[in-house]
């Protein structure tokens, strides 16, 4: 057995490399890592065989980095990688993990780049060359590229080289390259054709394997979905509104027009999306995978081959919307997610002939893939109310809103209109672009259980001329009467009016359900709510731990513990009662993290909180004469708040990530 390895310096890398990697946040040699650098530091031949994302690229960058001499400037080291988007990803590591060697230089030279840039960055000199196989060919017969100082050759990816018809440009490059150098062959798979590269090119080469096809995988969740009955694009749609922790999708398609059909209709549909393909000029496909990066797009539609080895964490899904060809396509495929260290989900649509695909997956990454649902249009309402209403707080608590608050109070007066009628046209209005209600939704349950309110009277009268004030281009539309059936007004059950707590302090109280009974924080603020008559607005911060959860709520009377005591939630009573000193205290480090916190805190008194004034202490009318003149400088609250993230997802309406954005 051999000892784990546990920290970079163990390794023996040089003090600027060590601070570096300090930088970028390693913490800990891979596997992979600490299994080459020491062969390689040692001039070994290497042969290494590990899945994508276990980072190979510092397994070779790192002891080439470390063995360098700054004071040549000719290329040292060669690296050969499949595609473009792979050799600059390779040279920025390097820039990276250089940060510290001064007048260290890296150039990436690949096909479809100005040959005049090239050649000019060429003479200039370089210390390390990461490249296409065949543009590096090219440099090599027009002797532009001189690789008479070259001591190390790496073969990057060498199985996609194959793949994609690169192995004689390999063979060629190995054979006019210094014999002395040392040569290491990275690969995902070692097929017998990369085998034979390496019997034959390779000297004594030490063989390292990663057997880990859970190592990449174990931190992507894993679903298919079989297609049945609505099609690939509306499942998609759908799936992506209410995913859980979407932050950016790339979607595998199987052919180059694919990718621009289904990027267009995305598009269409008000995602951030663009193809990724072949056929794409080199600095288009750079400016996607930049723009993706930067957070500008949210969904990229692309091939195999051009989404190959793209290293982008944001990358929060891999949607496999066409089955992939085989089983290594596949590992790759989920291998964009899930990227340095964070939790990553796939997903892929099966038609029902194709499952036999699905088995194999399963049999080769040994991890069984779960059946997933397509989303309910109930359940797309559902999370769209939920964002809607989490972007109004959002903008209650943040924004300036006393001009807005004097606009409504005078329409209330003027037109003798409830407060509650100016709210339901504007939600009508707010939600027009991105309708709360997609067709043929009735209203979902979750709108059904919270609705503590008595019917308004009916909206009998068009609302006036606010189109002044109000920035929503079609407001006339709105002298429509609501229809009689809208459903804010409509009354469900008499409920008792909710209790006034007048302004008690938060206490936090235990409830003896959790995440293993499958408690969810909406599910207790609903039950809370409504059987304890309080406000759910009054409910502040949920924590759930594996077997209770504990709940801040305004200081409870004894007939109301008694009331709550009993009410249950999964079929369980919450038996609440005062939580312990120090109960329900985010661990620092334990089994129990709470899996997700509504901090609604923020918004509303608690005992401790003196700093922001209660919403119930601003004055019932503003006065404008000492208030400063509305801050045009903001953006309007209306449809695009400002700051400030809600609780869980991105706001849905202002700037959503992946979700679609309102034109
Ligand atoms: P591979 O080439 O095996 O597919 P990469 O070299 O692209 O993998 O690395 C995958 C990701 O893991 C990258 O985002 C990289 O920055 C990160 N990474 C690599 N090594 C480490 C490490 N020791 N600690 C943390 N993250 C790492
Ligand atoms: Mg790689």
């Amino acid at each position: 057995m051999t000892k784990t390895i546990d920290s970079f310096a163990a390794l023996k890398l040089p003090a600027p490399l060590l601070s570096s990697l300090i930088e970028v946040g390693y913490e800990t040699p891979s596997p992979i890592q600490a299994a080459c650098i020491p062969l390689f530091l040692a001039g070994r031949d290497l042969l290494g065989e590990a899945q994508t994302g276990t980072g190979k690229t510092a397994a070779f960058a790192l002891p080439l980095l470390a063995r360098l001499d700054l004071a040549k400037k000719v290329p040292q080291a060669l690296v050969l990688t499949p595609t473009r988007e792979l050799a600059i990803q390779v040279a920025e590591a390097f820039q990276k993990y250089a940060h510290n060697m001064p007048g260290f230089h890296v150039l990436p030279v690949y096909g479809g780049q100005s040959m005049v840039i090239q050649l000019r960055a060429l003479s200039r000199g370089a210390h390390i060359i990461v490249g296409t196989p065949g543009r590096i060919m090219d440099h090599l017969e027009r002797k532009s590229l001189n690789l008479d100082g070259l001591q190390t050759l790496v073969l990057d990816e060498a199985d996609e080289m194959l793949r994609m018809g690169f192995i004689d440009d390999v063979e060629w490059i190995l054979e006019h390259t210094p014999a002395a150098r040392q040569t290491a062959l990275f690969s995902a798979t070692m097929p017998d054709p990369i085998r034979r590269i390496a019997q034959r090119y390779l000297r004594d080469p030490q063989e390292v394997k990663i057997r880990s096809a859970t190592t990449t995988v174990a931190a992507i969740k894993q679903r298919y979905w079989q297609v049945r009955g609505a099609d690939k694009l509306e499942a998609l749609t759908r799936m992506l509104e209410v995913e859980e922790d979407f932050e950016a999708a790339l979607i595998f398609v199987r052919t180059k027009t694919a990718t621009i059909d289904l990027a267009e209709k995305l598009e269409a549909r008000g995602y951030e999306a663009a193809a990724l393909n072949g056929d794409m000029t080199q600095g288009l496909r750079e400016q996607v995978v930049e723009r993706l990066k930067s957070g500008s797009l949210d969904i990229v539609v692309a091939t195999d081959v051009a989404a190959r080895g793209l290293d982008v964490p944001r990358i929060s899904h891999v949607i496999n919307y066409d089955v992939p060809y085989d089983t290594e396509a596949y590992v790759h495929r989920i291998g964009r997610t899930g990227r340095a260290g964070r939790v990553g989900s796939a997903i892929l649509f099966v038609a029902p002939r194709e499952m036999r695909m699905l088995k194999a997956i399963e049999r080769a990454t040994r991890q069984p893939i779960e059946p997933i649902n397509l989303p309910t249009r109930g359940e797309v309402a559902e999370r769209r109310i939920a964002q809607f209403r989490q972007q109004i707080l959002d903008v209650l608590a943040e924004e300036n809103l006393d001009f807005f608050y004097e606009v409504v109070r005078r329409m209330e007066s003027e037109e003798n209109l409830a407060t509650r009628q100016i709210a339901t046209a504007l939600a009508f209005l707010a939600q027009r672009e991105r309708p709360l209600r997609p067709d043929g939704v009735e209203m979902p349950a979750s709108m059904m259980r919270e609705e503590p309110v008595k019917a308004a009277p009916p909206v009998a009268r068009a609302i006036p001329s606010a189109t002044a004030v109000l920035p929503v281009p079609t407001f006339q539309a709105a002298e429509r009467k609501p229809r009689e059936e809208a459903p804010v007004v409509r009354e469900r059950k008499e409920r008792p009016a909710p209790r006034d707590f007048g302004n008690a302090p938060l206490v936090r109280y235990r409830i003896e359900v959790g995440k293993n009974q499958g408690a969810m924080p909406k599910e207790i603020v609903g039950a809370i709510a409504n059987e304890g008559a309080i406000d759910g607005k009054l409910i502040g911060q949920i924590n759930l731990f594996d077997d209770y959860s504990t709940v801040e709520l305004p200081e409870l009377p004894s007939e109301l513990i008694d009331i709550l005591r009993r009410t249950r939630v999964k079929q369980l009573p919450l038996k609440i009662r005062p939580a312990a000193p120090g109960e329900g205290d985010k661990p620092s480090f334990s089994k129990s993290t709470p899996r997700k916190s509504y901090d609604k805190s923020e918004r509303r008194p608690r005992a401790d909180d003196a700093a922001r004034p209660a919403r119930s202490d601003r004055p019932a009318s503003a006065d404008f004469s000492k208030r400063p003149p509305y801050r045009d400088d903001k953006k309007p609250a209306f449809g695009k708040p400002t700051g400030g993230k809600p609780a869980f997802g991105k706001p849905a309406f202002s700037k959503p990530a992946g979700k679609p954005r309102p034109r």
